[in-house]
């Protein structure tokens, strides 16, 4: 079974488009949100290009502040404070990665935990690794992932669960959020003697390495279900552009012996920038106390 994220993402919208106009037609907002944009990537300006157009199919409002590589941190903290302060804005978020002379720390701190739609404040994340507390926003990519297990009714609760990776932005928050739904999670990262042995005991595996194919049909317990977050260019001299997208496993090993796995791409990706989307209405509805 292929888990189809892009499908599953275009229902997510369909359903934040109905209610985005319902807000409008019922209090006369329209939820905002703010993309800080600093120095010149190519492919962080792409996935904000990629945001901003999203935002508009939806109907949520978009806001793009542009920065120069060579700005100072100061800049960018006093472009937060007024989204901060803006209440056409519910939420912000700053592309990463900063430009190395910045305090990556500094910068995501200012994000009033209130607009924080990346849900990457330390506040959030404390808040989601606590028994009995809740976050206001969670992080999209890990937020995706779990939505797509949600939607493709794959039981979690009680499962064993692998994910390889343990990044801020997306191994760890996904641990997280498996263990609040009861799974029982091992976390495999570069330090990590046998992750093969230890991925091939899981029902479940959120692969968010960065290495190209890494996770083999030997590594997975037949009948698993497989999210791949990884997205990886490689050389490819058919490809248009010369390379192609591959995610974390091995698609081609891993389709035998899994019972169900997202593609790369059309899989977790689409549901990221769904998930930001999803937060960026959270977070109107609930400044505006709209139901
Ligand atoms: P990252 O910050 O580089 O973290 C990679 C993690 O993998 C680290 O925890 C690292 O361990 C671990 N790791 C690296 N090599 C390993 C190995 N050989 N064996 C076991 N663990 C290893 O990456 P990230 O930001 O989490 O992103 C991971 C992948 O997801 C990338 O391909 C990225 O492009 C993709 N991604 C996709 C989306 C999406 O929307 N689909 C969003 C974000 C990221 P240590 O902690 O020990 O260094």
């Amino acid at each position: 079974l292929v888990v189809d994220g892009k499908a599953v993402a275009k229902t997510i919208r369909d359903e934040i488009t109905v209610d985005v106009s319902r807000m409008k037609e019922s209090i006369g907002v329209v939820p905002g949100l703010a993309v800080i944009l600093v120095g010149d990537r190519k492919d962080s300006a792409t996935y904000v290009r990629n945001k901003k157009k999203a935002c508009e199919s939806v109907g949520i409002k978009s806001l793009e502040v542009r920065l120069a590589e060579d700005c100072s941190e100061e800049q960018v903290l006093k472009s937060i404070s007024c989204f901060n302060d803006d209440p056409s804005i519910h939420g912000i978020l700053v592309q990463l990665p900063l430009p190395s002379h910045m305090d990556e720390q500094n910068i995501l701190n200012a994000v009033s935990i209130e607009k924080d739609v990346d849900g990457f404040h330390p506040l959030n994340i404390g808040r989601l690794a606590m028994r009995g507390r809740e976050p206001l926003f969670v992080p999209c990519t890990p937020k995706g992932c779990i939505e797509l297990l949600h939607r493709y009714n794959v039981e979690i609760k009680g499962k064993r669960a692998v994910v390889i990776g343990r990044s801020n932005i997306v191994g760890m928050p996904a641990a997280l959020l498996l263990q609040r739904e009861d799974a029982t999670v091992s976390i495999i990262h570069s330090r990590t003697k046998n992750p093969e042995e230890i991925t091939r005991e899981a029902d479940i595996i959120i692969a968010a390495v960065g290495q190209p194919n890494m996770v083999r049909g030997s590594w997975i317990k037949p009948g698993a279900v497989i999210i791949d977050v990884g997205i990886n260019p490689v050389d490819d001299p058919n490809a248009p552009r010369g390379y192609r997208l591959v995610g974390d496993v091995c698609y081609e090993e891993a389709c035998q012996i899994a019972s169900a796995i997202t593609p790369v791409p059309g899989g977790v990706g689409p549901m990221t920038i769904a998930m930001l989307l999803s937060n960026t209405l959270i977070s109107a509805k609930r400044i505006h106390n709209f139901e």
